[in-house]
C-alpha cells in the first residue's frame, strides 16, 4: 500500500467514453483507458485490505492489492507478472467483466469501489505495447496430446495452461474463426476481434494447434445457429486420436418464446443476429442480414444480451428500440449493509442504453401478429410478482409497432446432441456433470473427457470461462502425468 491516505485524498475516476451520438456510427471500441497517471492514482486508492474481499470476489482470484500497488509505484512490468499469474487474458476481462471484484472491494460499502478494471484494463494494454507479453514455451514436451473441443475462453485458457505444461494440443471449433462468444456474439465495439487474433499468435508459438470448421458430434453439421463448419469428426474419434478430451462447447441453445405468431418473418433469436454483424465487420459478404435499419426493433429480454442488440440495432440506424424484462425494475441503490461483498441486484444501466433505448419491466409477451408471414406487432400485458409467482395485471393489454423483434432471453443449456454424441452424463439442467473439487474436478464420467466454462456450469461470464478453463487444464495435467504444477 504505498499510499496510506489515498483512498481519503482521491476520488474515483471512471474511464471516460466517446459520445453516444458520434460511437454509434461505428463498430469500434469507445472506452477510453486510463493514463499512466490517471491509473496512478485509482492504484492509490486501494487500501491493501487484510482480508481483499476483491480478491474473493473475482472468480479468478486476481491478486488485485498488489497490481493495485505496482501501478501506484509505476512498476507496470511486475504488475503484469502478477495478472497474468492467475488470468490469461486480462486483455479480455479489462473490457468486458462486469467486475465483481468492485461489488467486492471494501471501498465499496460506504464510497465509490476501487476502479480494479480500469486498472486491469490499462496494466495489459501497456504490457502489449511495450513487447513484455511474450509466448512462454514449455521448455520440455510430455509427449501426451490434449484435444479441446470449443475455442471460446474456456477452451482457449485451457488449450494455453496445457500447452505451457508441455502437452500437445489442438483446439476444434465449428466455426471459421477462433474465439467461442468472443469473437461471435460479444459486440466488435465491446472487444475489438484483432484482440483474439493476438492472443491467438501468441498460443500458436506456445504450440497449440487451431483447427476451425470442423463440427465434433455424431449428426449433419448444418443442424446447428451459428455453425460454418465444413468437417464432422467424431468423439470417438477424438478419444482415440488424443490422450484427453476437454469439451468447452459453451450453452448455446437459446431460450425460446413459444407464444402465438412466434413463426413470423422478423423474429429472431439474439445469436441469429449479433453473430452477423460480427461477420460483416470481419469483412465477410453476407447474402443477407438481418438488419435493424428504419425499423421498429423491439428486445425481449433485459439482460447483456439484450443490451448487446440495442447497442447494434443503434448503430444500424432503428426508427425505435424498445427492451422489455419480465422481472420488475430493480431498485436503483442496493441495501450495502445486505448485499456486500456480494454482487447485487439493482437498476444497470450499459453503454448501449444510453445510446438510446425505451425500457420497460414487469411486461409479458402474449402474442406476435402481422400481415403476409411477417411480423407487425407485438401484445404484451403488465405483470405483477407476488409470493414468487408472477400474475397477469387485468385490463393491462397494450400493443406495440414491431418490425423486428429479438430474442434475448438467456441460454437453456449446451445443445443437447453435443452432449449426446459424448455420452456424457447431464445435471438437473441439462449441463454437463462435473463437480470443481476434489480428485474428479471436471471429470465427466466417460473416460478422458473433461468439461469446463458454460458448458459445464450453465450461461455465465468470461472470467468464470477462463477460471474453469484453467483449473480443468491442472485436472487434465494431473490425469495425464500423475501430478501438476499448473495453478489452479
Ligand atoms: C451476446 C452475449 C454477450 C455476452 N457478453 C458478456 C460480457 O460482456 N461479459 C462477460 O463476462 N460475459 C458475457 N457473455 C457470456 C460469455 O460470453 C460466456 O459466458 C463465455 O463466452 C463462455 O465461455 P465458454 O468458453 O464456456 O463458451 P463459448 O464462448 O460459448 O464457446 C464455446 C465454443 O464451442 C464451440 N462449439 C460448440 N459445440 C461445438 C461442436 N460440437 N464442435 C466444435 N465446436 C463447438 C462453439 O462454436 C463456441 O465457439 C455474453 C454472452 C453473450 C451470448
Ligand atoms: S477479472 Fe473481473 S472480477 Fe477479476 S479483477 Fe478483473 S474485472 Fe475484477
Amino acid at each position: 500500500m504505498g499510499k496510506v491516505t489515498g483512498f481519503l485524498e482521491f476520488e474515483r475516476q471512471h474511464e471516460s467514453y466517446e459520445a453516444p451520438l458520434a460511437r454509434v456510427k461505428h463498430y469500434k471500441e469507445f472506452v477510453l483507458a486510463l493514463t499512466d497517471e490517471q491509473a496512478k492514482i485509482q492504484g492509490a486508492r486501494c487500501m491493501d485490505c487484510g482480508i481483499p474481499f476483491c480478491n474473493n470476489g473475482c472468480p479468478v482470484n486476481n491478486i488485485i492489492p498488489d497490481f493495485n500497488d505496482l501501478v501506484f509505484r509505476q512498476d507496470w512490468k511486475a504488475a503484469i507478472t502478477v495478472l497474468h499469474s492467475t488470468n490469461n487474458f486480462p486483455e479480455f476481462t479489462g473490457r468486458i467483466c462486469p467486475a465483481p471484484c468492485e461489488a467486492a472491494c471494501t471501498l465499496n460499502i460506504n464510497d465509490d469501489p476501487v476502479g480494479i478494471k480500469s486498472i486491469e484494463h490499462a496494466i495489459i494494454d501497456k504490457a502489449w505495447s511495450e513487447g513484455w507479453v511474450e509466448p512462454q514455451v514449455a521448455r520440455h514436451k510430455t509427449g501426451k496430446t490434449v484435444a479441446v473441443v470449443g475455442s471460446g475462453p474456456a477452451g482457449l485458457a485451457a488449450a494455453q495452461q496445457l500447452a505451457r505444461a508441455g502437452h500437445d494440443v489442438t483446439v476444434f471449433e465449428k466455426n471459421d474463426r477462433i474465439g467461442g462468444l468472443l469473437r461471435y456474439g460479444i459486440p466488435d465495439f465491446k472487444l475489438e476481434k484483432w484482440l483474439i487474433d493476438r492472443r491467438m499468435r501468441q498460443m500458436e508459438a506456445e504450440g497449440v494447434t487451431f483447427r476451425t470448421g470442423v463440427y465434433i458430434g455424431t449428426e449433419a453439421p448444418e443442424a446447428h445457429i451459428n455453425n460454418f463448419s465444413k468437417e464432422t469428426l467424431s468423439p470417438e474419434q477424438l478419444r482415440s486420436q488424443f490422450d484427453a478430451v476437454i469439451i468447452a462447447g459453451g450453452a448455446e441453445q437459446p431460450r425460446d418464446l413459444p407464444v402465438p405468431g412466434r413463426e413470423l418473418a422478423g423474429i429472431h433469436f439474439a445469436m441469429e443476429f449479433l453473430p452477423q454483424q460480427n461477420k460483416v465487420n470481419a469483412g465477410d459478404k453476407l447474402a443477407e442480414q438481418i438488419k435493424a435499419t428504419g425499423k421498429h426493433v423491439i428486445v425481449i429480454g433485459g439482460g447483456d444480451t439484450g443490451s448487446d442488440c440495442v447497442g447494434t440495432s443503434n448503430r444500424h440506424g432503428a426508427a425505435s428500440v424498445t427492451q422489455f424484462e419480465l422481472l420488475p425494475q430493480p431498485p436503483e441503490q442496493e441495501n450495502k449493509a445486505l448485499v456486500w461483498p456480494y454482487w447485487p441486484i439493482k437498476l444497470r444501466t450499459s453503454s448501449s442504453h444510453e445510446e438510446g433505448c425505451e425500457r420497460d419491466w414487469a411486461v409479458a409477451t402474449k402474442r406476435f401478429e402481422g400481415k403476409h408471414g411477417k411480423v407487425e406487432k407485438l401484445i404484451a400485458v403488465r405483470v405483477e410478482w407476488k409470493d414468487g409467482k408472477m400474475q397477469e395485471v387485468a385490463g393491462s393489454e397494450f400493443e406495440l409497432k414491431a418490425d423486428l423483434v429479438l430474442l434475448a432471453m438467456g441460454f437453456v443449456s449446451p445443445v443437447q446432441t453435443l452432449l449426446g454424441a459424448f455420452g456424457v452424463s447431464k445435471d438437473g439442467r441439462g449441463n454437463v456433470r462435473a463437480t470443481t473439487e476434489g480428485e474428479s474436478a471436471y471429470v465427466t464420467d466417460v473416460p478422458k473427457v473433461f468439461a469446463a466454462g458454460d458448458v459445464r456450469r450453465g450461461q455465465s461470464l468470461v472470467v468464470w470461462a477462463i477460471r474453469e478453463g484453467r483449473q480443468c487444464a491442472h485436472a487434465v495435467d494431473q490425469f495425464l502425468m500423475g501430478h501438476s504444477v499448473l495453478p489452479r
